[in-house]
């Protein structure tokens, strides 16, 4: 096993990794801006240096990472998800220096970081995909011959693209002409490649994916779906386990699938494989993430399986301990993302200083969180502040125990999802099991929360109390 681990990253997923290495007894190092020198993470690891330059720089800078890890001791890099997480060359460099990448090989990254190529070896192992052009489209119009011959509208695709990013529907040919090259234009200043891919849009479907988990001794399972359906232009927001609408046959037949295409680019280490799912229940592959995800959270709390201690186990090169038949799924899971974003004004990211904090416990409930009182956000990253996952035997338990959990979130001082999030838990199709992709164009009247906060003198209350209990 590794002595010491270097978490290649920041925020909420730094602080998961850390707990991981906590229980494996690995040493962890933590790696932060100057922006970020007051982060939790930084002060849970067992040891942090500052990366340049600037806030951003010294988490994308693969080299410095690999040197510092050889210089201070560490067998093994975690990046966590985002920076360096799907960068083969970064993966190539720490096999290259003798460090464990924790994460697929380069090959399997390089391959899935296409989504063209990873189309094609889905075809190749008989998985359907969205109907879409064969390759890239190079020009104007091939791309209008295409869509004219499949019809409006279309999705227009980053080849590269990642993270809800480089990502377009078209609905006339007016607009594919207007916009092409705009797309391209962005998906070469956001991924360094321009290329672009056309894909039919299918209607109202769900976003399905299957968490893969592969050793470096063959061996690949699944623990299930998750249903990623509420998304916020084309990103989620809100993640839920099992899904409320899969046949025990035909979750088989998926992950079956699922399985198929990790094993055909011989995949090690935790991955997930994205699906469409229609509304004849008809599903479509669309693209693997070779990374731990934002919401594995809600898979760990349905199967008990600790998905980032499993990924250092299979990079440590240990088999995998359980079987696919060992794989049970109980009750549900649903994950709210609390994010510094202002839902009323089109999601816009916001900063500031928590002035209040206070989290919400109890049966059933988790935080993932990288927030506390006096903490102030800085601009220059993504917006999750914490990630709240709760369990329960039934929906209606989970989604009860969400809308009491929220209730009970104290975070003040910033703008949060988490009035937002609340009115969606009082919802009557979602309570109902009842959405899709489209659930908040559908929904305008989620929009309408009630933003009025407890009175001050609760919060002050609280926060002596909080005070007084991290005094004993
Ligand atoms: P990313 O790499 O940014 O995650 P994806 O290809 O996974 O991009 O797509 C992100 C989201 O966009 C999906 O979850 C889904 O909501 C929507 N989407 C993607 N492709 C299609 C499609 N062909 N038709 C309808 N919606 C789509
Ligand atoms: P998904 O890509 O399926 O939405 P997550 O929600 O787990 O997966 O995304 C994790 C984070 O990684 C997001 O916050 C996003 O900003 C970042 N990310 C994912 N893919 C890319 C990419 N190709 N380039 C830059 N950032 C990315
Ligand atoms: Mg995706």
């Amino acid at each position: 096993m590794f002595k010491k681990i270097l978490v290649a990253n920041r925020g909420e997923i730094a602080m998961r990794i850390i707990r991981a290495c906590r229980e494996l007894d690995i040493a962890t190092a933590a790696i932060y801006s100057e922006a970020d020198s007051t982060g939790i993470y930084v002060k849970k690891a067992d040891e942090a240096y500052l990366v340049g330059p600037g806030p951003v720089r010294g988490f994308l800078d693969g080299q410095q990472i690999v040197e510092l890890a050889k210089r201070i001791g560490a067998d093994a890099i975690h990046p966590g998800y985002g920076f360096l997480s799907e960068n083969a060359e970064f993966a190539h460099l720490c096999q290259a220096n003798d460090i464990t990448f924790i994460g697929p090989s380069p090959q399997a990254i390089h391959l899935m970081g296409n989504k063209v190529k990873a189309k094609e070896l889905a075809k190749r192992v008989q998985v359907p995909t969205v109907p879409g052009t064969e390759g890239g489209v190079s020009n104007l119009e091939g791309a209008v011959a295409f869509s004219r011959s499949i019809g409006y509208p279309v999705m227009v695709k980053a080849t590269a693209g990642g993270g809800g990013r480089g990502l377009r529907v078209v609905r006339s040919e007016d607009d594919l002409r207007a916009g092409m090259e705009t797309s391209s234009r962005e998906a070469l200043a956001a991924f360094g490649d321009g290329s672009l891919f056309i894909e039919k849009y299918v209607e109202r479907p769900h976003h399905i994916e299957f968490q893969i988990l592969g050793d470096r001794h063959g061996t690949v399972i699944h623990l299930g779906e998750r249903d990623c359906s509420i998304q916020r232009r084309l990103q989620k927001l809100i993640e839920i386990a099992p899904s409320l609408i899969l046949t025990p046959q035909l979750r088989a037949e998926m992950g079956e699938a699922a399985n198929k295409i990790a094993k055909a680019v011989d995949y090690d280490n935790a991955g997930t494989v994205e699906f469409l799912l229609d509304q004849d229940r008809r599903y479509y592959f669309i693209e693997m993430n070779p990374r731990i995800q934002v919401e594995h959270t809600v898979t760990e709390q349905i199967t008990a399986v600790d998905i980032v201690r499993s990924q250092i186990s299979i990079a440590a090169g240990e088999p995998l301990e359980i079987r696919q038949e060992d794989v049970t799924l109980q009750g549900h899971a649903i994950q709210c993302r609390i994010n510094a974003e202002d839902p009323r004004n089109n999601f816009r990211p916001c900063t500031g200083t928590v002035s209040a904090y206070l989290s919400p416990g109890g049966i059933g409930v988790r935080i993932d969180g990288a927030v506390y009182k006096d903490y102030t956000v800085p601009p220059y990253y993504d917006a999750l502040l914490a990630k709240l996952t709760v369990r329960g035997r039934t929906w209606d338990e989970t989604v009860s125990r969400m809308r009491r959990s929220l209730e009970e979130y104290v975070l003040r001082g910033i703008k949060t999802t988490i009035p937002f999030l609340k009115k969606i838990m009082e919802e009557p199709d979602f309570r109902a099991g009842a959405f899709d992709t489209s659930y908040l164009e559908r929904h305008p009247e989620v929009f309408d929360y009630d933003e009025s906060l407890e009175p001050e003198d609760l919060v002050v209350a609280i926060s002596a109390a909080v005070a007084a209990y991290e005094g004993l």
